[in-house]
Parts: C-alpha cells; structure tokens; sequence
C-alpha cells in the first residue's frame, strides 16, 4: 500500500497561486479533507506564513489551530526551512527551538525539515526539538542533478538522518527534475541499505516525466507520494491525487482511498481556483521540459527572464542560461531553492551585465563565507579570492552558521513590550520576531487583507488592474481571462503603479495599491529631480529600491566608500564610490525605486 500527503493547503497554491489561499477557503471542504485517510496533510509553513501577514491579514497560528480543530484525524504537517524556519535568513537557536514548541503546541504534528545546501548540521536542532515535543520528523533533502548529487550522496546522507531520529524521511525535487531512472534508483539504494523508516517522493510536474517517476518510485518501494487535488495540480504543482490514486488502484499499491470522496473535494477546489483567477499564469500551467536540459526550476527561470527585463537586457537570455550553469558549478553546486537560486541567479546576472564577479552581491558573500551551510562541493580558490578578497581564508567560518549568532528571543519580547496594544503572547512575539516590520504592521492591526478576482474595481484585462496584481506579484508578467481571444491578451505594463492625474486643473499623484483601492499620496519630502547627465554623476547599477543612503550632502568621500545600499533581486547590494570628492546633490531617498543607470547623487 502506498500512502499519499496531500499538497492543497500549502505547496499547490503556493506553486500555482502565489500562496493566496485563505482560512476561509479551507475550513468549509476540511471535515471531507479528514475523511479520506491521507498519511499527512501540508498545511503550514513554507511561504504560507509570510503571506498571511502580509497580504491576507490573517494570523498563521490561528489558521493552525482552525485547521487543526476541523481535521481532527489527519496528522498535519508544515515545512520547516531548518535555521531560516518560515523565513529567508538565519535564526538563531533559540528562535527555531521556541517556534518548533510553538507550531506543536498550535497543531502541527509532523515537521518536515529540509535544508537548501543538505547540510546536516543546520537541520540538527531543528529536528532535536521536534523529537522533544513528541512530534513526528520528516526529514528532507533537496533533490538536485549535479556530478557531486549521486545515487550514493543521497542514500549516504538518509542513512545519516535516520540515525539523527528521524521518523519518515523526504526526497524533495522541488524544481520538478526528477527522472524515473533517478527516482528509482534513489528509493531502491536507501530500500537495499536496510533504511527502516518510510520514505516520500515529493515532487512538481514540471519536466512532464513526473507521473512516471511517481510510478517507478512506488516500484521501488516508496511508501508515501505527494499530492494535490487536481484544480490546483500539474504544471508547476505536483501530480493529481485523484489521478495517482486511479492509476494504483487494484495494484498492490492501492491507496484504498475513496475516489468518489476525492471528486467531491475537487468540485469544491475547482470554486477556490476561479476565485483567484486574476493569478493564473498559462506558463505555469504547462509542462517545462526544457528543465531536463537546463536543470533551472522553473520558478527561478521566470525570475531571472524578469530581472533580466528590468534591466532592459532581455536580449541576454541563452547567456543567462549558460552563465547560471557555470556559476551554480563554481559556487560548488548547490541545490537550486530559495534562498540559494537567488545567490546564484542574481550572480550570473551581475556578472552578464557588468563582467564576471565585478559586482558581487553581499548574499554571495555571505555564501562562499559559508553563512548558509557548507556548499556541496568545495569552491575554487580563484572564485573565492574574487569574491572575498586575498585574505578570504580567514573570512570563512568552519562552525554551523547558527554559532555564530546571538539568541534573540528575549530581545525581541522586550522590544515588542513597546506596544502596549499588543498582546505579549508567545505566538506574537514569534510573528515579530521573524518578520519585524511587516509582523509589527500586522499586529498593530495595520495590515489589509487583499482583494480576490471578484473585488477588483476594474476588468480582469484592464491595464490598472495588471499594474496592482504587478505590484502584489512581481512575478506574474501576463494576466488575462482564458476566455479571452489571444489578440486582446496584452502583456502587463511596466510597473505603473503611480500615476499623475488631472482633477479640476490640479495634479494628483495617483498610487495602485494592492488592497484593490486608489489611494491619493500625500506630498513627501521630495528630493531634486534627477538629472538625465551631469558631471561627477553616480549612477545607479541596476533596477531597484534604496535601502540605506549612507552620505549626506557635503561628505567627502573616498574611493570605495558606500553611498547607498540598494536592493535588487530581493538582494541587498553596495553603490560606492569610483571617485573620491564631495557629495554635492543627493537625488534619491531611502525608499525610492531607482533604474538602472538613473543618476542618484553628484560628487565632485
Ligand atoms: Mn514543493
């Protein structure tokens, strides 16, 4: 008997519908969710934490204990990114002991806990603190295709896992690659090892090959299958589990699961489907098999084709392509999934545009330092002296990253002890604790719930409302109605978010916000306009939106000195100084979105 976790509460709408799944659209089909008998069910975790703060006004921990209330007898699990938890940064211990009590406490029973690089050491507390709290540990390896990936590198480190106590363990081809050779063989090394414990293949759709692989999986013995519920499945999402439990019924795998139940569930999804339509993308409704060529997830593909055309060098695409496969080896092969595709895709696009490791992002420095774990195979001394500098031996640490910081849990509950509105439980406390500003936001009771395809003020095609869905989703370039004929589907404009607009002879300055309402801003302290050439004039490297302005006006400054911290690529890098002088004018403020090549300040 094969047994199957199903994906629509998290994975599926975070693959096919930018994670925007409510609370209120899961509670009404979970009592038929229960009753099909699923070894677990994905519910939390993963990106469904930030999401709900930011864009659904919504508090996690309480979608958790609704959940958990309404889907007594399924085992629920959540997706824990080991020392980034629900995050993209590192934590400290105390931080990812504290939430793992928390999650349990709250509903999740069983923790599925992966780390980007495959490094055993980041995922050893994590998984500690869960055997503590009697919880059941799935854990994980990325799956990725590379000359140090082998069949032996992942049944050495399963073996490894399953000695850490593990309960279950997870191949996770998140970027929907794997092969039905390699599934097969994977399943069947760790099976031929004597591994005792239950393993799972999780995967996407997205080579097209996935439901073979599903099938030479189960051949090899594979005990659990990841699933969705077919409206939000295939493409980028992961195989039908209406389809999989068809296709092994009255074999010796046979879920035993009951399919008119499961097509009643699906009529339910179908009504959750349309009611985010302005977030369907065709292109991720179909399958990549381009992916088997290039080994980039597709998710990381559709990002880098955008940076590139933000920096106006949509023309560099093959090069791209070829530059992320020579960067992701020099970088010693890691998995591609965040937050490691993004230090190895915004570096193959610095280097395209500006020169190979002329710019070098802080990320990729903190990565070849080893700030993210150990890569999976050592980096070149040539690539590291480009990246760290001469003295880069002693900049690399040999410890686990997370002894390196200091615990930060108490320092955060006094901080929030600030807001006498707020209530200091623990489950708050965590909320600002992992995402400071947007979790304060949210729990000062500021944040807005978005809209839904219904609330939108204007048609799904009109250009405004592109430019809103752009805004909340960078990553969604082409909107449309699939009723619509092909000719009237326009690609989204560049970010116009703001607008300029003449009521009685006066000018207003128009903002699209994302909770689906025009909002007039007011007049800010504005900065001079930017000149289009002038001498002595910085200019902007790239796309993005100042972080920091480091100088003021009338600073000296030398060679080398940072003027301002931009972020680009959800990346935060360096502007500094090419000529030693005096900051004459600043053009820009913290907050602005600045293009490529705009002159932000003047230093003569
Ligand atoms: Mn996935």
């Amino acid at each position: 008997m094969v047994q199957l976790h199903e994906l629509i509460l998290r994975d599926a709408h975070q693959s096919m519908l930018a994670t925007r799944m409510r609370t209120e659209d899961m509670l009404p089909i979970a009592d038929k969710l229960d009753q099909v008998g699923y070894f677990s069910m994905e519910v939390w975790g993963g990106a469904t934490f930030d999401v709900a703060i930011r864009y659904l006004n919504e508090n996690p921990w309480e979608r958790l204990r609704k959940l958990k209330e309404a889907m007594p007898n399924t085992p629920m699990q959540m997706l824990e990114r080991a020392m980034n938890i629900v995050a993209y940064w590192n934590f400290p211990d105390d931080i990812v002991k504290k939430f793992i009590h928390l999650a349990k406490k709250n509903g999740v029973d069983y923790f599925r806990i992966f780390d980007a690089l495959n490094d055993l050491r980041n995922m050893e507390v994590p998984i500690k603190t869960a055997k503590e709290v009697g919880a059941h540990v799935q854990a994980c390896l990325s799956y990725t295709i590379s000359p140090v990936h082998t069949v032996d590198y992942f049944v050495e480190k399963f073996i490894e896992l399953e000695k850490m106590g593990a309960d279950s363990l997870c191949i996770k081809d998140m970027a929907g690659m794997i092969s039905p050779k390699r599934a097969y063989d994977i399943i069947k090394g760790v099976k031929d090892a004597g591994v005792k414990i239950p393993i799972d293949l999780h995967s996407h759709y997205t080579s097209g090959m996935t439901g073979m692989a599903y099938q030479r999986a189960v051949e090899a013995g594979v005990d659990i299958l990841d699933t969705a519920i077919s409206p939000i499945s295939g493409g980028t999402a992961a195989p039908p589990t209406e389809s999989v439990v068809a296709a092994l019924k009255d074999t010796e795998w046979d879920t035993g699961y009951d399919l008119k139940l499961l097509i009643d569930i699906r009529k339910y999804f179908l009504k959750v489907w349309d009611k985010y339509r302005h977030l369907h993308r065709f292109n991720a409704l179909k399958f990549d098999p381009s992916v088997t060529l290039h080994q980039i997830p597709g998710g990381m593909l559709s990002n880098l084709i955008f940076q590139l055309e933000q920096q106006g060098a949509h023309d560099k695409y093959q090069e791209i392509l070829e530059e992320t496969a020579r960067v992701r080896a020099e970088l010693g092969y890691p998995p591609l999934v965040t937050p490691t595709s993004q230090v190895v895709g915004v570096q193959a696009v610095m280097n395209v545009l500006h020169g190979r490791y002329e710019v070098i992002p802080k990320e990729t420095k903190e990565y070849c330092k080893g700030m993210y774990g150990r890569p999976p195979a050592p980096i070149k001394p040539e690539i590291m002296k480009k990246v760290l500098g001469p003295n880069w031996k002693e900049e690399v640490i040999d410890c686990r990253p997370s002894d390196l910081l200091e615990p930060m849990w108490e320092k955060r509950k006094s901080e929030l002890k600030e807001y006498p509105d707020i209530e200091l439980t623990d489950e708050n406390i965590m909320i600002y604790a992992i995402y400071p500003q947007v979790g304060l936001k949210f729990l000062k009771g500021e944040a807005q719930a978005e809209f839904t395809s219904d609330q939108l003020p204007l048609p799904i095609n009109h250009p405004l409302t592109r430019a809103m869905v752009k805004q909340s989703f960078p990553e969604v370039k082409e909107i449309w109605l699939e009723t619509e004929p092909p000719e009237r589907r326009v690609s989204t404009p560049q970010i116009p978010t703001e607008y300029e607009v003449e009521v009685d002879g006066e000018l207003f300055e128009v903002k699209v916000v994302p909770t689906g309402g025009f909002t007039v801003a007011a007049a800010t302290a504005s900065t001079p306009e930017k000149p289009k050439e002038i001498e002595g004039g910085v200019k902007s490297p790239m796309q993005g939106t100042i972080l920091k302005v480091k100088v003021k006006k009338g600073d000296k400054v030398k060679v080398g000195d940072v003027l301002a911290t931009i972020e680009a690529m959800k990346m935060e890098q360096e502007i500094k100084a090419e000529k030693a002088g005096e900051v004459k004018e600043i053009y820009i403020k913290e907050g602005d979105t600045v293009s490529s090549g705009d002159i932000i300040m003047q230093i003569l």
